[in-house]
């Protein structure tokens, strides 16, 4: 059998024929498998949804309750057989929940990694490489300069900045799904044990993951009803990025506007965004990553999803991996 007969792209996203369903389909569908919580790759309004529990619980936080008609659990390892088609689910170290599916049939295997990395992240389970025949990759940051540094050495940087302006309030923008939660866990790490602040729109997931045994420490609401502008002096607030354009932002003290996100490598991003103290975190793979796994993984062929496709496509053919880029659309990634 051809690899594109099990699965292949369409407008609703990859599509297995013979087991009737889609792969993170980016508009609704009879039946979905979803990869991970990100709105990009987990939206509402499927017949049914297999995902990991911790991605049902996700979707169902941000969506409510009936974001499904039906939900079925896989858990990590497990094989589940659908229409004929078998599939099973390993982890992606991406974000909490976070898995790659494999789907096999007469001996050809196809691994869908959603998004993933390989850096040492205490939220989630971290990635599992899985032999198979065609392995799909993404390339969100697909180009050789990317080279995503040290996570707690960024970290310091943000602490270091609390000493050297005891007085200002740090605001830290994180997506609120995966990226909050792991700088949070990286302030800890970095041995700061005050309270941290967070915006109203990051509770539910923080509690979440809480609840799934990542350690926050003292989380309070970063309210604005409080009196006394002085309470939030040289505090670290985290919310999602979108609230630092609102009024909530400009009610801290001498805001200090930080942004930890993996595009902080490019400094026009940054400028642009009027992020003052940028930290590279991220929750894919840089370059590096991106090749080590596909030499390790060693498949027969690589398939290069929403990114820099062209740059890996040509890295695998000079290494004698055919490769495709698979141009799907509608994956802007919420948690880079
Ligand atoms: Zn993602």
């Amino acid at each position: 059998m051809k690899p594109e007969a099990l699965l292949h792209p369409t407008p609703a996203g990859l599509y297995c024929p013979i087991g009737r369903f889609h792969v993170d389909p980016v508009r609704p569908v009879e039946r979905a498998l979803i990869t991970h919580g990100h709105s990009d790759h987990a939206r509402a309004g499927h017949g049914s949804v297999l995902a990991t529990r911790q991605t049902l619980d996700i979707m169902a936080l941000r969506y409510g309750d009936d974001y499904t008609l039906q939900e079925q659990t896989a858990s990590f390892g497990e094989r589940i057989d659908v229409n004929g088609v078998t599939v099973h689910f390993h982890p992606a170290g991406h974000v909490l929940g976070s898995a790659q599916i494999a789907i096999e049939k007469n001996g050809l295997r196809i691994v869908v990694s959603g998004d993933y990395k390989r850096g040492i992240d205490p939220t989630c389970a971290p990635f599992e490489p899985i032999p198979c025949d065609v392995f799909i990759t993404e390339a969100t940051f697909g180009l050789p300069v990317f080279h995503h540094p040290d996570p707690k050495a960024e970290t310091r940087k943000l602490l270091a900045s609390l000493k050297q302006f005891p007085e200002r309030t740090h605001l830290v923008g994180a997506y609120s799904l995966g990226k909050a939660q792991r700088v949070i866990r990286l302030i800890r790490d970095c041995g700061y044990d005050k309270p941290i602040f967070i915006h109203g729109a990051l509770a539910k997931l923080c509690d979440y993951y809480v609840s799934q045994g990542v350690e926050l420490g003292d989380l309070r609401p970063a309210t604005l009803e409080k009196k006394d502008p002085s309470a939030f002096h040289g505090a670290i607030v985290v919310g999602p990025p979108s609230a630092f354009q609102e009024r909530w932002a400009r009610r801290f003290n001498e805001p200090l506007i930080s942004f930890a996100s993996g595009w902080m490598m490019v400094r026009q991003r940054a400028k642009q965004g009027g992020v003052e103290l940028p930290l590279v975190i991220s929750d894919h793979c840089d370059w590096p990553e991106l090749l080590d796994t596909i030499q390790e993984i060693k498949p027969q062929e690589v398939w290069v999803t929403h990114g820099r496709e062209e740059a890996l496509v040509r890295w695998c053919e000079l290494q004698g991996i055919p490769a495709r880029p698979l141009h799907l659309v509608g994956y802007e990634d919420e948690g880079d």
